[in-house]
């Protein structure tokens, strides 16, 4: 008897994750307002639970039982004060109940979670926006008893907790298959114990659910509560906004309002209908490098997969929501989808809708396109380098900064704007765009009324290196190489100073700091580009332009960095004086300390480190010792 007791499985008790035992806390004790959500989250899941077990029934049909018709039952009871989700879907055995119901699995939303300020206020608007899936139970119960057993395993378990710190999972007698969550209500929830309140909150929230949701009560029939139909086969015409936002918050796992909304049916050589929505902001892992796109396949309504390599390129990983397609077999496997024919087409079908539907955006509606490529325009420009078919039409729809004005400008704008004698289309990449503006290298471009581009994302320097050319245009780095700008019109304001004769010195002032500078720099010249300040560094013209050259370093892509051009402009106070004291006496010592002090301003402004910081440090003591002392 007591070696059986002994052998017989126990409950055993489990801490909460930290973040989970967080998320609880914040939870139970400041959230008073929006507490009906956990309704939908629930009711979410079941129905997640319900279309992984379709999927799973195609090849192992028996998983089905004699329980074939999928649904979500929703069961009051008014003197235990329980309400209890239930669906008859994969269900969950004992490890699943562990990974998923002890822990945050969603990357996204352990990130959510991290960044919660401990400000209640603040926190709680956070959790209202963003979704917080099964723990939201605990915003409305002191005690949620999960029961649940996995399609095609006999084994039943019981999950309990009461979300304070831990969580206990034991056995249970038979259940069956599928998976019911008990709410036991807190006090001062009797609402949710209301028939009346709760078809609301399905309506609201869970009418686009393709299941059945029925209600039951202590003695009432049940009776369903919504459409039930799969939202993207109902007529556009019948579908409100708000049911849209709804469907897009559970396909997408989202809480923002979707910034587009494209519902198409296509019939012809496919066939195949697309609910795809593109968000209104961006999520925390967009650029994560196993950050899966957010499409979920459908065969025939049947549910195949969220993790579709071929549906769209990479590059339109932010779409969101739906594609059910009726020529795929309804038996695919995830594998057999690669390289699938009718998927390839459905892919260039959904690119070619997307683009024409941006290009729509960008010429109706810049400032909303504005936003849009605020979020994703990064993500967007992948795109010109990995996809030559679309590279045009990408580049069409690119958006960037320019020292023209404040706003975003796009490159036709540029090309329409370029002065007369002007055949490249000028651009500088950089960490922000606020730095850029104040690069020293554009003063001539700007002085001069010539636009440059500013591009802030990394991925810039890498189209850039692949694309040749916009409209016949070549781009043109103003950090690397040589510029010529006296060809362009209003370029003529230096013009008069290359026909007047050189600044005294200035060939003397090279020659002594190239002396003193050796092989710290490729070579000293006069520069082009600038009018205020007194020098700058550009990258040799076969060179890698330097931001490229920086970020490739940074990612222990490069061992080692090219030697820079340090330009000089004669106008500048400091440099004219120098000059001048280079003609009288070429070798005096202070030339060669303002050379390496200059090369050192130079490489600090490039936010390049200073190779010698005890040199730079004896150096600057020095000048502003003879500043001060009028030496
Ligand atoms: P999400 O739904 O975003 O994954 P949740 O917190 O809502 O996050 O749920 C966590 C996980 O718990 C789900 O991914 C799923 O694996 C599991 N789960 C929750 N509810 C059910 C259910 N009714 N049936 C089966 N699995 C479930
Ligand atoms: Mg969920």
């Amino acid at each position: 008897m007591s070696t059986e007791a002994e052998t017989a499985p126990k409950a055993e008790t489990k801490p909460f994750q930290a973040e989970v035992s967080k998320l609880l806390d914040l939870m139970i004790n400041s959230l008073y307002s929006n507490q009906e959500i956990f309704l939908r989250e629930l009711i979410s899941n079941a129905s997640d639970a319900c279309d992984k077990l379709r999927y799973a029934a195609i090849t192992q049909p028996e998983l089905l039982g004699d329980d074939p018709k999928l649904q979500v039952t929703i069961k009051i009871d008014k003197k235990k004060r329980t309400i209890t989700v239930a669906d008859n879907g994969i269900g969950m055995n004992h490890d699943d109940l562990v990974e998923n119901l002890g822990t945050i699995a969603r990357s996204g939303t352990a990130a959510f979670v991290d960044q919660m300020s401990g400000d209640s206020d603040k926190d709680v608007s956070l959790i209202g926006q963003f979704g917080v899936g099964f723990y939201s139970a605990f915003m409305v119960a002191d005690k949620v008893t999960v029961t649940t057993a996995k399609a095609g395993e006999n084994t039943a378990w019981r999950w309990r907790s009461e979300g304070a710190g831990e969580y206990t999972i034991e056995p249970a007698e038979n259940a069956a298959r599928g998976t019911a969550i008990e709410l036991h209500l807190r006090r001062g929830m009797n609402e949710f114990l209301e028939p009346t309140r709760l078809r609301t909150i399905v309506k609201t929230y869970s009418d686009h659910i393709a299941l059945p949701i029925l209600l039951t009560g202590d003695d009432d029939a049940p009776e369903t509560m919504n459409d039930a139909s799969a939202l993207w086969t109902r007529p556009k015409s019948d579908i409100t906004k708000e049911q849209y936002t709804e469907f897009y918050h559970h396909a997408a796992h989202a809480f923002d309002e979707p910034w587009l909304t494209l519902h198409n049916k296509a019939e012809g050589r496919i066939e195949y209908t697309n609910l795809l929505f593109i968000p209104s902001s961006a999520p925390f892992d967009l650029f994560h490098p196993d950050r899966k796109h957010g499409i979920k396949l459908y065969v025939k309504r049947v549910f195949i997969t969220d993790d579709c390599e071929g549906l769209v390129p990479r590059w339109l990983r932010f779409l969101r929501g739906v594609v059910d397609s009726e020529d795929l077999p309804l038996n695919i496997s995830r594998e057999m989808l690669q390289n699938n024919p009718v998927l390839a087409r459905i892919k260039t079908a959904v690119c070619k809708r997307v683009l024409s539907e941006l290009e729509k955006k960008s010429t109706k509606a810049a400032e909303e396109y504005a936003a849009f490529w605020q979020n994703f325009g990064a993500v967007l420009k992948e795109g010109i380098y990995e996809d030559t078919e679309y590279r045009d039409r990408l580049l069409g729809l690119m958006r960037a900064y320019s020292t023209h004005g404040d706003d975003l400008v796009s490159l036709k704008d540029y090309v329409g704007r370029m002065k007369d004698g002007q055949s490249e289309i000028f651009y500088m990449t950089g960490e922000d765009v606020a730095a850029l503006r104040k690069s020293p290298q554009l003063e001539g471009f700007v002085s001069r009324g010539i636009e440059v581009l500013l591009l802030s994302d990394p991925v810039d320097d890498f189209w850039l290196q692949s694309v040749p050319e916009f409209e016949g245009k070549p781009f043109k780095s103003v950090t690397q190489g040589g510029i010529d700008l006296s060809k362009i019109e209003g370029g003529d304001e230096k013009k008069d100073k290359a026909d007047a004769p050189p600044e005294e010195g200035v060939g003397e002032l090279i020659q002594a700091f190239k002396l003193a500078l050796e092989d710290a720099v490729k070579d000293v010249r006069v520069s082009d580009r600038l009018t205020d300040s007194a020098v700058c560094l550009v990258a040799d013209e076969g060179a890698l332009d330097m931001h490229l050259e920086r970020l490739l370093k940074q990612h222990q892509q490069l061992s080692s960095t090219a030697q820079k051009i340090l330009e000089i402009n004669p106008a500048n106070a400091l440099i004219s004086s120098l000059a001048q004291r280079a003609k009288a006496s070429p070798s005096d010592p202070a030339i060669a300390d303002a050379a390496h002090l200059l090369l050192d301003q130079a490489r600090i402004i490039e936010g390049d480190p200073v190779t010698d910081p005890a040199a730079f440090a004896r150096r600057m003591t020095d000048a502003m010792a003879r500043g001060l002392t009028g030496g």
